[in-house]
């Protein structure tokens, strides 16, 4: 009898660390850093000459519903809503595009709220044919599928900005799939740090998520700054908190650099108490693109006008 007493004793120790190291542990790594140049972001916003966008809209087409315990180590398994949005730089003359969402083939049903919104998804569509350049945050099919799985694919190649890392890294890209032949001569973006991408756009590498993961800095014409983070954190609350996702989501079903993630999460807390003006846009979070719009910062729908 005490045998057993010392082998289930022992059987749950052994469960809640196991629990605690893969669902709980978020602790931020001394170490951890991420270099931002906030001056040089800036400068090179304004490096190129022409109009800065005069305000960023976005779609937002489907949303997933992942547990609160899969965003953020320790908290709650309660579901929470994932918007998958795409965005659009509105320009006096053209627009562009951040991100491009997902096609309904690729939104999984088991992970997704019983939502999928086909006309913005069409929207999204339209605005990506009429972009001027077409940038993602990362491979990432919620981002990249719009664009990867559009029926004119081939005709938005000359705008699509995809980097060199992020093509070379299309295996992260699925179930989103292009044909090999696709990318034959295909030019990337290639940048090491920092890349002035148009007038008041700037990518920032950011690999840590994924290889190609990369923030966008986007100073509008009013001098309004957003940092556009892509999933560097799905919430606002992996930095206010300093949390990373737990690690049976970052090890096991995403594979992503958690120790890159920890630095650029504190970096971008940091960065928001040194530039409370510029704001950031987490991933997938409902909340803080309701806040921004109310705000001003951004709008709800996509304008159909701009260059053919
Ligand atoms: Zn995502």
């Amino acid at each position: 009898m005490r045998k057993l007493a010392a082998w289930t004793l022992g059987l749950t120790a052994a469960l809640g660390a196991l629990y605690w190291w893969y669902a709980a542990d978020s602790r931020m790594p001394a170490d951890a850093d991420f270099a931002l140049d906030l001056a040089e972001m800036r400068r090179l916003a304004d490096s190129l000459p022409g109009d800065k966008p005069g305000e960023i809209r976005y779609e937002k087409v489907t949303a997933f519903a992942f547990p609160g315990a899969m965003i953020v180590a320790g908290d709650a398994w309660a579901k929470q809503e994932m918007p998958v949005y795409a965005y659009q730089l509105v320009y006096p003359d053209h627009t562009a595009m951040i991100d491009a969402a997902m096609t309904r083939d690729l939104a999984k049903p088991d992970f997704m709220i019983p939502y999928f919104d086909e006309a913005a998804q069409h929207r999204v569509e339209a605005a990506l044919e009429r972009a001027s350049f077409i940038l993602i945050t990362h491979e990432h099919s919620d981002h990249s599928g719009g664009v990867l799985q559009h029926p004119r694919l081939a005709a938005l190649l000359p705008a699509l900005r995809l980097t060199q890392v992020q093509l070379e890294h299309q295996q992260y890209m699925k179930p989103a799939t292009v044909p090999t032949a696709t990318f034959a001569g295909y030019q990337p973006l290639r940048y090491e740090r920092m890349a002035a991408v148009a007038p008041g756009v700037v990518a920032v590498a950011a690999a840590g998520h994924t290889p190609g993961s990369q923030m966008v800095y986007v100073r509008q014409a009013d001098g309004r700054e957003l940092l556009f983070l892509g999933d560097v954190s799905w919430k606002r609350r992996n930095i206010a908190a300093q949390r990373e996702r737990p690690r049976f989501v970052t090890e096991w079903l995403i594979g992503e650099d958690r120790h890159a993630v920890f630095g650029q999460l504190k970096t971008l807390h940091r960065l928001a108490g040194e530039a409370p003006g510029l704001k950031q846009v987490p991933g997938h979070d409902g909340e803080a693109i309701a806040e921004l719009t109310a705000a001003g910062f951004l709008k709800a729908g996509f304008i159909q006008t701009g260059s053919p």
